[in-house]
């Protein structure tokens, strides 16, 4: 028998769960040997002054109009920060240097620190932030072999979904990150490429529940979209959800032709009532309903996210409801094999019941695949932060 979550050992090391993971040995994770990347040197009290990265483009012109300059000046600022990497107003050198100094003046560009850079031998690298007010936060550079080179990034500071296998929500929310706070880790992660290496795809998969801060979310993936800021394709940008229903219709009437990834965990209320809190209030069927419109306004097919957890949600019959929960829906399934949590009392499922899992679903029609992961070692090391894939279908 399983532990709910509330029955789940209460323990001071889970209050963060990232921050104090990453500060101890992680098996295959050695402290990186490159340069941890420029850090600022100003002390977090800063945090008064505005972040340049929390301005959105039309507030940014406008300061600029403010003080005479042409609309374009806002346009070089992102070229440098997103495309050219500056870590400084002062390395923007076609700016006038009185209004680089107006800027630096002015505006903050820093405000998180690197706590800790972690690399992988799979080439993946884990960061995590400092944030201005202490909180810690983390990001992952995904590599594969097809130079793609994927973001997964937080939304918030913890999560209040209450998933009861989910190292993130074990201490509810703290708050939601602020849209300059989601940019940042874009840019922070850049800092660790190559000089040949780009951000080719991001993926809200880190800490926290994005469409409970969608408003910042959006902000964010507007500048990561944008061709004067990194210039990513919306349909590489993945948003993974537990499933608020209005927050995916809201990004269906947009139809800002974002990836959505739905974490269903379950076909049955029951069970995912255990599993996922935040389904009493909602229930499976008012997330479909949302799922379904989304595909119909957007024409973008919706993945579903189900954690296989051994012997809760990964029998023959769990794969047998989901059949009939999602056949006749242009879905695909992303298996994921649970990647434990210390004092959480799930397992990993055995190869055996994964491929059985599997194979159910693909006899009973449905498009699923198990996520073999590269960054496997991130995964276990965070408990939470997990790799998109290769074939994402994006
Ligand atoms: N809150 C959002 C996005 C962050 S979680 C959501 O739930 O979708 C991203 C994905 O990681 C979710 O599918 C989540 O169920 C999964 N996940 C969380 N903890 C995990 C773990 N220990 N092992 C494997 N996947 C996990
Ligand atoms: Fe929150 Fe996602 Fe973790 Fe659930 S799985 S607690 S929604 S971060």
């Amino acid at each position: 028998m399983v532990q709910e979550r509330g029955q789940a050992p209460r323990d001071p090391k889970f209050s963060w769960a990232f921050a104090v993971i990453c500060s101890e040995p992680v098996p295959g994770f050695e402290p990186c040997r490159i340069s941890p990347g420029p850090k600022t040197d100003q002390p977090l009290e800063y945090v008064d002054m505005l972040s340049v990265l929390q301005q959105t483009p039309d507030q940014l012109t406008a300061w600029f109009a403010e003080r005479s300059q042409p609309a374009y000046r806002a346009g070089q600022v992102r070229r440098w920060l997103f495309e050219r990497r500056a870590d400084a107003f002062e390395r923007m050198t076609d700016l006038p240097l009185a209004l680089r100094d107006q800027l630096a003046a002015e505006f903050r560009l820093w405000t998180t620190q690197v706590a800790t850079l972690r690399r992988s031998d799979d080439g993946s690298e884990k960061l995590l932030l400092s944030l201005a007010d202490g909180e810690r936060i983390e990001c992952v550079l995904l590599r594969d072999d097809r130079q793609h080179c994927t973001a997964c990034i937080s939304s918030q500071v913890g999560c209040g979904m209450g998933c009861a296998f989910c190292a993130t929500g074990i201490d509810g929310v703290v708050r939601n990150l602020a849209a300059g706070e989601i940019v940042e880790q874009l840019l922070r992660l850049q800092q660790v490429l190559g000089p040949d290496e780009r951000l080719s795809h991001v993926v809200v998969m880190g800490m926290g529940e994005p469409l409970a801060n969608l408003d910042h979310v959006l902000q964010a993936l507007a500048l990561a979209t944008a061709p004067d800021a990194l210039g990513i394709s919306a349909r590489r940008v993945t948003i993974s959800t537990v499933g608020l229903p209005a927050g995916i219709r809201r990004l269906a009437d947009l139809n800002c032709q974002y990836h959505l990834a739905v974490s269903l965990h379950a076909a049955d209320d029951a069970l995912r009532d255990r599993l996922v809190t935040a389904n009493r209030k909602i229930g499976i069927a008012a997330v479909l309903g949302a799922a379904d419109e989304y595909f119909e306004k957007t024409g973008r097919r919706v993945t579903y996210e189900y954690v296989l957890l051994a012997d809760v949600n990964d029998r023959v019959d769990d794969a047998r409801r989901l059949v009939g929960l999602l056949r006749g829906r242009p879905a695909l399934i992303n298996l994921i094999p649970y990647n434990p949590v210390a004092g959480l009392p799930y397992r990993t499922p055995s190869a055996g019941s994964t491929a059985r899992f599997v194979d159910t679903l693909s006899q009973g029609g449905l498009n699923a695949v198990v996520r073999h992961r590269k960054g496997n070692r991130i995964d276990a090391a965070c408990g939470q932060l997990r790799r998109w894939g290769r074939d994402s279908r994006q």
